[in-house]
């Protein structure tokens, strides 16, 4: 496994394995590696003969201050995980090999009003900023993304689509853990009761679950026996709990298409988020976590 900081370099090695006929597979993350991040490494492998994964904390997506600087880090231990996962090249840049004078931004507008963008200003913005120059870095065939950041993950595909990006887009099912809490670099904030009360979040999902299986469709009914459950794990703060179209992500008053139920929800200072997929499929409803 080679790893680089310099962009030169980085399109150096790609370039090699393209000449040997590799296709490149990319998945960027922030670090603190999970089994989330390593099963999207997986799931590239299916698609990709050359896995590249980048390793950068985004300043520039960080709304707070405090939560950039408390993000959580350890790349010697990234690098074992990575090297074992079977990863190829680890792009790890520093801050000004990213944003040397950079003054163009990236933005998808209307998908980012609702969810976590409306609770994170310029987040989104950060995100799209650094993917695109990712993109344009590593130009891989196959990106991989995680359902845990579904307003990310949809936004992303709109925005390959529409600046013709000429990567193929993969959504990756959520990893969780044993209890069904999805696993995030940040859950490591959680002291003993928080992570043991944040298992309501999943259950919030299970409970609206059980609901549309039972013919609710009414959005603000499931909302509320939701936020009954999530109660049941005295969060600090319920960011939102909502009800939205998949492709446009606005709320619906009515779950009737392929629709995602998101939850945000803060304990103490660190922002838990989680949500499902609903799809209708031959007369039945299909729930995705
Ligand atoms: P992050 O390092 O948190 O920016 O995440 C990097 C990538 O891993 C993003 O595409 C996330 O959606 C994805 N990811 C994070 N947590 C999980 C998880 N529990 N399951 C699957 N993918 C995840």
């Amino acid at each position: 496994m080679n790893v680089v900081t310099a962009i030169g370099e980085a399109r150096d090695r790609i370039r090699a394995a393209r000449a040997e006929g590799k296709r490149i597979g990319f998945v960027p993350t922030m670090g603190y590696l999970h089994r989330g991040h390593l099963e999207l490494v997986e799931i590239s492998k299916r698609h990709s003969e050359y896995q590249v994964m980048s390793i950068f904390v985004n300043r520039i997506q960080f709304n707070d201050p405090k939560d950039f600087s408390s993000y959580p880090k350890d790349l010697q231990r990234d690098l074992d995980l990575a090297r074992a996962a079977g990863v190829d090249l680890v792009f790890t840049p520093d801050e000004g090999e990213m944003y040397r004078n950079n003054l163009t931004t990236v933005d998808v507008s209307l998908l980012t009003d609702h969810l976590c963008g409306a609770s994170r200003p310029g987040h989104f913005k950060g995100v799209f900023t650094v993917v695109s120059k990712l993109f344009n870095i590593i130009q891989p065939d196959v990106s991989i993304f995680g359902q845990k950041d579904i307003q990310q993950a949809v936004s992303i595909e709109k925005m390959v689509f529409d600046l013709n990006f000429p990567v193929k887009m993969i959504i990756a099912p959520t990893v969780r853990e044993q209890d069904g809490l999805a696993m995030s670099s940040r859950n490591k904030h959680l002291d003993a009761e928080k992570r043991r009360n944040s298992v309501c979040i999943y259950r919030s999902l299970k409970r609206a679950e059980e609901l549309l299986v039972s013919g609710e469709t009414d959005s603000g009914r499931i909302r509320s026996a939701m936020e009954k459950t999530v109660l049941e794990g005295s969060p600090d703060r319920i960011d939102y709990i909502s009800i939205v179209d998949y492709a446009s992500l606005q709320p619906v008053e009515r779950v009737s298409g392929k629709s995602v139920i998101a939850v945000a929800v803060f304990f103490g200072s660190t922002r838990l988020i989680d949500n499902m997929i609903i799809e209708f499929e031959g007369g039945g409803i299909k729930c995705v976590y």
